[in-house]
């Protein structure tokens, strides 16, 4: 069943608040930041992230996308809509 509503980028939460919630602690500044990255066993902070629209990469374990509601969707193994929910940003039911 297709769900009804529609999703809202603009409430998607930013980055900065997003991933500390996640657990994952951002380092360092400017426009990325490195963090341990949750889809590895990491421990040389494999993974940046793009502050502006909290987009991610590992340079270990390849996992990448291109907002936050990208990681949660590969962090949870949820889909789109599942995900935009979560994250308060999915209008309607
Ligand atoms: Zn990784």
């Amino acid at each position: 069943m297709k769900p009804r509503g529609e999703f809202d980028r603009e409430a998607l939460p930013a980055s900065t608040k997003f991933y500390p919630a996640q657990g994952v602690t951002l380092r360092g500044r400017g426009a990325w930041r490195d963090a341990l990255c949750p889809f590895h066993d990491d421990h040389s902070a494999s993974l940046r992230v793009r502050i502006e629209n909290g987009a991610f990469r590992c340079m270990s374990c390849g996992a990448r996308g291109g907002d936050v509601l990208a990681f949660l969707r590969l962090r949870n193994g949820i889909g789109f809509v599942a995900a935009a929910k979560r994250l308060g940003a999915w209008r309607g039911s």
